[in-house]
This record gives C-alpha cells, sequence and structure tokens, in this order.
C-alpha cells in the first residue's frame, strides 16, 4: 500500500494543527484557573484508563495521526479499525458498542502500556486532548460503572453534581471539551473547502484510510462515492464508522 500524507502544510491538516494549538494555551489558561479555585484534574503522564474507549474524529485528523506512526503501527491501527468494525456490524445497540469496544477492541495500539503512554502525543486526536477527568482514574476504567450497585451510583451522581467544572451528571470536565468545539469546526471548513466533502469516523479506520492512496485520490477529487467503493473493497465501510458527507 502507498503512503499517502500530504506534505505538513496542507491546508486540510495545517488548521487543524492550529486549532490544536490554541487549544492547548486555551486548556493550560482554563487548567490553572480551576486549580487556583480549588478544583482537581487526575489526567496525568501514564493514566490511560481512557484509551479503551471509541474516538470519533474528521479525516483532517486522521490524516495528522496516519502522517505520525511507523508501519508497524500502521499494521496494529489497522487491526486495531478491523476489530471495531467487527464489533460495530454485530453490537445490538451504542451501549453495547462502547461496553465491547472497551472490553474486547481493547486499548489503542498507540498506547504504550509499559509506561501508560501516548506514542503519538502531539499526533493524538481532539477527544484526546479535550478529555479530562475531576475524579480519581478509578472512575474513568472499563467496568467500575457497571460494577457499581444503585446506592453507589447515586452518591456517584450526588459528588458529580456537587463537583464545578463537570456538566453535573458525570465526572468529566466539561468546559475543557466545549474548548475544543472550534477545533472540530476548523476541521469541518478545511475538509469542505478542499475537497467539497467532508469525512467523519472512527479513529482507526480513518487513520487506516488516511494511509490508503485510492481512497485519498477519491476524497481529494470529490468523489465520495469512489472513495467509499475503495473503503468497502477493503472491507472497511460502515455505515457508523464512516461518514462521508
Ligand atoms: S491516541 Fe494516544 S491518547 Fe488517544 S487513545 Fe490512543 S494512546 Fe490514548
Amino acid at each position: 500500500m502507498t503512503r499517502a500524507a500530504p506534505a505538513p502544510t496542507d491546508p486540510v491538516t495545517a488548521p487543524v494543527q492550529r486549532a490544536y494549538d490554541r487549544y492547548g494555551r486555551q486548556a493550560d489558561k482554563w487548567q490553572a484557573g480551576y486549580r487556583a479555585r480549588g478544583g482537581k484534574i487526575f489526567c496525568g503522564a501514564g493514566c490511560f484508563q481512557c484509551c479503551n474507549m471509541p474516538i470519533r474524529v474528521s479525516l483532517a485528523e486522521a490524516i495528522i495521526t496516519a502522517r505520525a506512526i511507523d508501519g508497524a503501527q500502521a499494521v496494529a491501527v489497522e487491526a486495531h479499525a478491523r476489530a471495531a468494525l467487527k464489533n460495530a456490524r454485530t453490537a445490538r445497540d451504542d451501549a453495547q458498542y462502547v461496553q465491547r469496544h472497551r472490553q474486547e477492541v481493547g486499548f489503542c495500539p498507540l498506547l504504550d502500556r509499559e509506561n501508560g503512554a501516548c506514542t503519538q502525543y502531539e499526533a493524538r486526536p481532539t477527544r484526546c486532548r479535550d478529555t479530562f477527568s475531576a475524579f480519581p482514574a478509578h472512575y474513568c476504567a472499563e467496568g467500575t460503572w457497571e460494577a457499581m450497585n444503585a446506592r453507589e451510583k447515586r452518591e456517584y451522581h450526588r459528588e458529580v453534581a456537587r463537583t464545578p467544572g463537570t456538566d453535573g451528571e458525570w465526572h468529566f470536565i466539561a468546559p475543557l471539551e466545549h474548548l475544543s468545539e472550534p477545533v472540530w469546526v476548523a476541521a469541518s471548513k478545511s475538509m469542505r473547502a478542499a475537497w467539497g466533502l467532508e469525512v467523519w469516523g472512527d479513529f482507526w479506520l480513518l487513520t487506516t484510510l488516511a494511509a490508503d492512496a485510492g481512497f485519498m485520490a477519491r476524497v481529494q477529487r470529490g468523489d465520495g462515492r469512489g472513495a467509499w467503493q475503495v473503503a468497502s473493497g477493503r472491507g472497511l465501510a460502515h455505515r457508523e464508522l464512516l461518514q462521508i458527507e
């Protein structure tokens, strides 16, 4: 397969890179203020409990990751994409899809399980940048929520409601997620302007397709149907995991 990563200054990824940088500065500033007011953020180096969540990205973001990874990681990413596809094809609903993704598809292949670090920290997608926890990692781990009884779930929600920065229901920090909205907008606009279409979907699936010269050639000439056919020919098309709009 030919690697098809565009140049670093290409009009699709450059606006996303700039939006990543802006987000980083704004998120750092917000966190400093939050901590100064007594807020706690439990995310940090070596913590990876959320790295087994499904991740939705734009193709613009996936190109950035595809450009960063080496051949061995590309193979692992494709295997992960195929496991996610298998799950999507058989899951009875979203809840089962997410649960099985976390349990069976498992941790992102870009995670270094030895030290808990993201091996592609600079090229990680938006969702990995804007997810922050106001509770200890135990609450982010797969199975914690499912193991709670009704009383523990009520206590959890009461504690979340008392914790500034959450949405009042879950323990993630809502303003840091909202701050990333311009990254999504930048990706949408740059794809639309350059290709006349947008491509969204599963992180590992799109990272695989971003390195497929045939797929990218069709995307770049605005041929959504042709791009879908290329993905389909490789067994990588699924309406929930690949959306060409
Ligand atoms: S890209 Fe990095 S931060 Fe995101 S899920 Fe994978 S290992 Fe975790």
